[in-house]
């Protein structure tokens, strides 16, 4: 069975101002496209194919075409659907417990998750990880890369935040002011759903 392109969860325009409608609708509709069918591609007739997701991110070392599109399909379907046009604030409960542990406040997380996204250099990732047991880390990956994968990249949990910052995320907005495309996921970050892959992961 084939991969297929998830839907958005939300309007191509309803995290405006934050991310803007043409650059979801190039990113969703072209790049994440691009990756799923270039996964399919890559896997179809092969053994790989049939397989998980995760699973192959955890072969991802054995092939290259797998490592790039794989972690582009898997790594947009997580960053859509930690976004909401009703987000942003910050989390709650065993999560909120979790990040005050891990960053001694919400406001340590999020310098240290801006740095993380901030300092990437070139294309690549921000991830705010699950490990079992429930503790929190930070790391961040380059290209498509990202903690699942058998690279020896990242800081090697399950991904419950991802912010891509590669500038095809941002370029037609904000150009080169990264910084403040960081700054403007924090707005729009769905803890809600953070909140459930953080139970599911840990
Ligand atoms: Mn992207």
């Amino acid at each position: 069975m084939a991969f297929t392109l998830p839907d958005l969860p939300y309007a191509k325009d309803a995290l405006e101002p934050h991310i803007d409608a043409k650059t979801m609708e190039i990113h969703h509709g072209k790049h994440h496209a691009g990756y799923t069918n270039k996964l399919n591609a890559a896997i179809e007739g092969t053994e790989m194919e049939g397989k998980s997701i995760e699973d192959l991110l955890g072969m991802a070392s054995s092939n290259k075409a797998v490592r790039n599109n794989g972690g582009g399909f898997y790594n947009h379907s997580v960053f859509w659907n930690i976004m909401s046009p009703d987000g942003g604030g910050e989390p709650s409960g065993e999560l909120s417990d979790a990040i005050n542990e891990a960053f001694g406040s919400y406001a340590g997380f999020k310098e240290k998750f801006a740095t993380a996204a901030g300092t990437r250099f070139g294309s690549g990732w921000a991830w705010l990880c699950v490990h079992p047991g429930g503790k929190l880390d930070i790391c961040s990956t380059a290209n498509q890369d990202n903690p699942l994968m058998d690279v020896g990249e990242g800081c090697g949990g399950h991904p419950i935040v991802g912010l891509d910052v590669w500038e095809h995320a941002y370029y037609l907005n904000y150009q080169n002011r990264r910084p403040d495309y960081i700054q403007a996921f924090f707005e729009v970050i769905n803890w809600d759903a953070v909140a459930k892959r953080y139970a599911d992961g840990k």
